[in-house]
């Protein structure tokens, strides 16, 4: 009754909490507006062979900066998006552009793309792939999928279905951030996944905290039985690179071994594009 509703109100609107909503209000009516404005634009972070230390690809990430609050992280803009039904069109246009990029690198150069659950909840999801293959003229086989075990875990029918026609298309998925969700080995088995990436969170403890040295040596023991690539990712120290290097891990993506760049950088770094000379 209204009478007992009146007695339990009480302040939660707490002045930081009324700034945290304001900011929240104001970034999802910047947000909506920020593809036709053309405030995204894409990085990419080189990705190496560890035994090598050559190139072997680069993973697309979206940036947006925003006229009233400055850059936004993805890790803040991405969950906005998601909640708004904005992220299948900003995920399209990240996928066409990032594939019309990548068209024009060395072929062994392969192109990793960060897919969210909500996208995998879309059916036309391969559809959408398909068409920024064929625009591209991007070869399938040097497209990769990013996905997190988040998308696998309530609609599993659904994305194992819509997952299956993205690999028949030729395209690879992999798990991302691997080690920090529930990490359920069923999904490895059960979906048609080629690589994982190991979280940073375990990387960056490497090589003194034992229990992350165990884990990304469990994981990439794992992965090589399974017959899976795996990538370690937040490297930033050279004892992180070793240690990674000694236990099998295939590829490594880190600060150490180069930051995300805008993409005339990446055309410097892979030797496509000489260097500014001065006039
Ligand atoms: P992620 O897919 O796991 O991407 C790796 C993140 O780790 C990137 O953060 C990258 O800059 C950062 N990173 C790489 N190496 C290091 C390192 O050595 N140290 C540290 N501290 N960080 C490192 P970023 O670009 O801020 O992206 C954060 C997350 O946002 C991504 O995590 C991904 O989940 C999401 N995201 C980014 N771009 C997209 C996109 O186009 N679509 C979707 N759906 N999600 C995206
Ligand atoms: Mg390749
Ligand atoms: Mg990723
Ligand atoms: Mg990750």
């Amino acid at each position: 009754s209204a009478k007992h509703h009146g007695k339990q109100t009480y302040r939660v609107f707490e002045p930081q909490l009324m700034e945290v909503i304001q900011r929240q209000r104001s970034l999802e009516a910047a947000l909506r507006r920020a593809s036709m404005r053309d405030e995204f634009r894409i990085v990419y972070q080189p990705v190496f062979c560890s035994a090598k230390g050559e190139i072997t690809g680069a993973e697309a990430l979206l940036r947006w900066t925003c006229p009233e609050h400055g850059e936004i992280s993805p890790t803040e803009f991405i969950p906005i998006a998601e909640e708004l039904g904005l992220v299948a069109r900003i995920g399209a246009d990240v996928l066409r552009k990032a594939c019309k990029d990548a068209a024009s690198w060395p072929a062994h150069i392969d192109l990793a793309v960060n897919v969210s659950p909500v996208q995998l909840l879309d059916p036309r999801l391969p559809q959408t792939v398909a068409q920024a293959l064929a625009d591209s003229g991007l070869s399938p086989s040097r497209l990769e999928l990013e996905i997190t075990e988040t998308a696998l875990l309530n609609n599993d029918e659904a994305a194992l279905r819509t997952l299956t026609q993205i690999r028949d298309l030729g395209v690879r998925i992999s798990l991302d951030d691997f080690g920090t969700g529930y990490s359920s080995l069923s999904y490895l088995h059960r979906f048609p996944i080629s690589r994982i990436k190991i979280d940073k969170s375990f990387v960056q403890k490497l090589p003194d905290d034992v229990g992350s040295a165990s884990i990304v040596r469990a994981i990439a023991q794992l992965g090589s039985s399974l017959s899976m690539k795996i990538t370690a990712e937040g490297i930033e120290t050279d004892s992180q690179l070793s240690f990674i290097k000694e236990h099998g891990c295939d590829e490594v993506q880190g600060f150490l071994t180069g930051r995300p760049i805008a993409l005339a950088d990446f055309l410097v770094l892979t030797g496509q594009q000489a260097e500014n000379v001065e006039a």
